[in-house]
This record gives structure tokens, C-alpha cells and sequence, in this order.
């Protein structure tokens, strides 16, 4: 049975690193009928918080991504914190001890502190060079019955080599050699991180461990504590970094980097999670939009890259945008509706057709919903105050339909064109289609100077559908001052 998990350690914000990890592993579970598992890693007691905990789940499930067992969720294998499960971990360490895979260890402080700088003096890596490994039975007792302080320490064995088959990397291994003894329980009775992710691992019966690539140099310490408890491994895909688009490892000074800015700023979550899918996947094919469901029937973890995957915001952006076309219209009405409506631009009252007619001309430009609200205004503002000149509106248009262009601007300079577009839909209609007719143009090739004349933008909605929105707007008192 697959079996995966995400084990996030709640000490901040969940970022779009983390954020993929979890969506790799969800698309790994959901596409073989597999578990999808959430462990919240607090061991770290000072730097875990609550509100981090409840931020990430938040944030996870505003992705659509739920877990099938985890913190709120019991299964079989909890408690789903490791800050619960210290019984376990101590459990675990006392078989070691009787297999002697585990030693107690009584050194103090300054002696380990001596250790280090030994080793350091010679140009060595600080690893245990202390007595308890090998200590008789009779030495042992004797520090018991004093109460010396002790922690648990691994025996690492000297010989040999572990090799993984990454799902991902391929072939990696480690002499084992190059890992003097660690701790695993400390004194105070904590268990060390490395040693609960194996136990973790093991008694949660995880089958695929998928996370970052700074978690591969753990895999050694985590693959020996297997072994020593007779677990079998599980496979390991160690997932490249996120990198800016300089190729810097991502971070704060890009820009945003949590889940919950992108969310905040209004992108939304099946873009994010297209997006994220992208970084280091792909389906083989060149395209690129994606619903989940889509995702995770294309799903397979030989498709992820080991190169470094860029994260662009501008893509992102673009995707959003393809997005917010896939949802269904009345759903982007509401959103644009809200977003207007907060900033002022259009009134309680606003009517449904004015929303109709203004979401269907803004929605194929806009990228994020708050763009929209840019949007409005500037084809509220529509028509201009300020005009151009005939010879700049014919710079800035084709310059074969400066004859339009000039018979144009004079209708405005007359108020001809003004009193056409004050005059209503059919009014305004019946003059455009008679500039149209006495020039023999059409479409874009009428229609580009008059909207380069008001706008002073070759681009935007269709100008007698802008139009309409303008008088529908102040007729059905649906805009307010701001927008006016
Ligand atoms: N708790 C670790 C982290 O948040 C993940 C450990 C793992 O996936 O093995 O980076």
C-alpha cells in the first residue's frame, strides 16, 4: 500500500517549497489509490508554535490538499504530533539499548567539549571518541547509582556502506564511517529529530518518504536507525530546490514565498497548485494548464527533474489568468463584484447587468482578481477628457485609416462624436455605421481611432460594448463617485 506523508515543522509560515513537497506527495497517494498522511514535526519545542501549526494546516487545505490521516484526523497510526508521541520514541530507544544498537552515555559537557576540539585540532570531523560505547557493564551501574545525567547515543557501525535507490536522484550512498555515534534520546528525556522521522516513518508505515533535497545527508542517520529496528526502508525521492529566477536558492528579498501572500493577494488555489506542479514536473507534453484531477491522472514520479525549477511570478500570474477563464463566469462575477465593491468603485446597488456586461469584457485581460478593479476604472473613465490631437491619434494608429482618423477627430472637435455616444446604444450604433459606410471600413479598421482617441490605447474591450457598460452604469446608479 503506498503510503506518504508530509511532515512539516510548524516554526513558520508553510512556503511554496513545502507547499510542493505536500502537493507532490498528495499527487503521489491520489494517483496510485495510495494514503496521503499529515505529521506535524514540532519537536523543536521552542521555535514551534500553535499558530504555525494552524497557519500550515490553513494553508494546506486552502490548497486542496487533505490528508487522510493526521492531527484532526485519527488513524490507526497517531498521534500525528510528534510532541505526542515521546512515549514512543523512549519505547523505541529502550529495544534499541537491549539489541545494543544504543548505548547510554555519561559524558559531560566539557568532556564532549574536549572531544570537539580534539578532533578539531586534528583536522577531523567532531564525532564521539568517548569511553561509553565500549564501557563494561560494572561502569555503567556505577554512574546509575550515582544519577549522572545521560543521554542515549547510537552506535553507528564502522563498516560498510548504505545505498538508497532515490526515486528521483538514482543511486546514493554513504560510507558509514564518515557518522561518529549521535544521540537519539537527550538527558532530559527529548528525542533527538533525525531518530522520531525514522520512528515516524516506520510505525506510520510510510512507503515513500518524497521531500526536499536538504533532508538527503538525514536519509544516512535515518536509514541506520531502520535498520537497527528491523524495519525495512522505505523508497526516498529527494525533490530538487526552488530556485529564483537569478538561480539563487528563493527567498524573502524575491518577494513573496508563503502560501498565504499568494493567497492574500488574491491568486487562486488551483492556479497556485497548477504552478506548483510545474515546478520539477511535467506531463511530456507542452502543455501546461491543468485542474488537479487532470494532474493526478498524469501524475508520475518518474517525470520529476533533479535540476532546480525556477519560480516566476510572472507565470504564475499568466496561469492565474487561465485560470480564472476556466471558472465558471458566475463565479468571477462574484469575485469581481466583492473586489469592486471594496474598492469603492461600484455601489451596494450595482445592478446584475452592469456586472454581467463588465465581467465579460474584463475577464479575458485580467490576470489576478484584483487587477480587475484597475480595469474598471480605467473603462469607466472612458471617454477621456483630454483628447489627442488628430496627428497623434494617427501615430499611434495604422497610419492607413488616418482618413477614418481625421473625419474622427472631427467629429470630436464638433461634439458630433460625443453627442453619438450620449445619445444611447442605437444612436451611437447608427453614426458608427455610417462613419463606417461613407470610409467602407469595418471591425478593427474603424473602430481602432475612435478608441485610440478616447483611450489613447491601441488595446482594451470593445468600444461600443464599453460604451453600453458607461451608460449602464449611470443609469442603474450602479457606480459610485470614485468610479465616475
Ligand atoms: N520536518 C521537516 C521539514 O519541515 C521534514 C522532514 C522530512 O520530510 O523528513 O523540513
Amino acid at each position: 500500500e503506498v503510503r506518504v506523508r508530509f511532515a512539516p515543522s510548524p516554526t513558520g509560515n508553510l512556503h511554496v517549497g513545502g507547499a510542493r513537497t505536500a502537493l507532490f506527495n498528495y499527487l503521489y497517494a491520489k494517483s496510485l489509490g495510495g494514503k496521503f498522511i499529515l505529521r506535524i514535526e514540532d519537536t523543536d519545542l521552542e521555535r514551534s508554535t500553535k499558530e504555525s501549526e494552524e497557519a500550515v494546516i490553513r494553508d494546506l487545505q486552502w490548497l486542496g490538499l487533505e490528508w487522510d490521516e493526521g492531527p484532526d484526523k485519527e488513524g490507526e497510526c497517531g498521534p500525528y504530533r510528534q510532541s505526542e508521541r515521546t512515549h514512543i520514541y523512549q519505547a523505541y530507544v529502550e529495544k534499541l539499548l537491549k539489541t545494543g544498537h544504543v548505548y547510554r552515555c555519561f559524558c559531560t559537557d566539557e568532556e564532549l567539549e574536549a572531544m570537539r576540539e580534539e578532533a578539531k585540532s586534528k583536522n577531523m570531523p567532531p564525532r564521539y571518541m568517548g569511553k561509553w560505547g565500549s564501557a563494561s557493564q560494572a561502569e555503567i551501574d556505577a554512574e546509575l547509582e550515582k544519577g549522572t545525567p545521560f543521554t542515549y547515543r547510537f552506535r553507528v557501525p564502522q563498516e560498510g556502506s548504505v545505498t538508497i535507490h532515490d526515486l528521483i536522484r538514482g543511486e546514493v550512498s554513504w560510507k558509514k564511517d564518515t557518522l561518529g555515534d549521535f544521540v537519539v534520546l537527550r538527558s532530559n528525556g527529548q528525542p533527538v529529530y533525525n531518530f522520531c522521522v525514522a520512528v515516524d516513518d516506520a510505525t506510520m508505515k510510510i512507503s515513500h518518504v518524497i521531500r526536499a533535497e536538504e533532508h538527503l545527508p538525514n536519509t544516512l542517520r535515518q536509514a541506520l536507525i531502520y535498520n537497527a529496528l528491523g524495519f525495512s526502508m522505505p523508497q526516498f525521492g529527494h525533490v530538487s530546490l526552488i530556485l529564483a529566477p537569478d538561480r539563487s536558492k528563493l527567498s524573502k528579498r524575491h518577494g513573496a514565498t508563503s502560501v498565504g501572500q499568494f493567497r492574500e493577494m488574491g491568486y487562486l488555489a488551483p492556479a497556485m497548485v497548477n504552478y506548483l506542479a510545474l515546478l520539477g514536473w511535467n506531463d511530456g507534453s507542452e502543455d501546461e494548464i491543468f485542474t488537479i484531477e487532470q494532474i493526478i491522472e498524469k501524475f508520475s514520479i518518474d517525470r520529476i527533474t533533479k535540476s532546480g525549477a525556477i519560480f516566476d511570478q510572472t507565470k504564475l500570474g499568466w496561469m492565474n489568468g487561465q485560470h480564472l477563464r476556466l471558472m465558471p463566469t458566475e463565479d468571477v462575477a462574484t469575485m469581481f463584484r466583492e473586489q469592486w465593491l471594496k474598492a469603492g468603485i461600484v455601489s451596494e446597488s450595482v445592478s446584475g447587468s452592469f456586472i454581467d456586461v463588465a465581467v465579460e469584457l474584463l475577464k479575458n485581460g485580467t490576470e489576478l482578481v484584483a487587477d480587475s478593479e484597475n480595469h474598471l476604472l480605467s473603462i469607466l473613465h472612458y471617454p477621456l477628457n483630454e483628447t489627442l490631437t488628430s496627428s497623434e491619434v494617427k501615430d499611434v494608429v495604422d497610419d492607413n485609416i488616418s482618413e477614418v482618423a481625421d473625419a474622427i477627430v472631427s467629429a470630436y472637435d464638433n461634439g458630433e462624436l460625443q453627442a453619438a455616444i450620449e445619445g444611447g446604444h442605437d444612436t451611437w450604433s447608427k453614426w458608427i455605421k455610417a462613419m463606417g459606410k461613407a470610409f467602407k471600413r469595418k471591425g478593427k479598421r474603424l473602430f481602432m481611432p475612435v478608441r485610440v482617441l478616447l483611450t489613447g490605447s491601441m488595446k482594451g474591450p470593445e468600444v461600443g460594448a464599453v460604451l453600453d457598460l458607461v451608460r449602464e452604469g449611470e443609469t442603474t446608479g450602479s457606480v459610485t463617485e470614485k468610479a465616475g
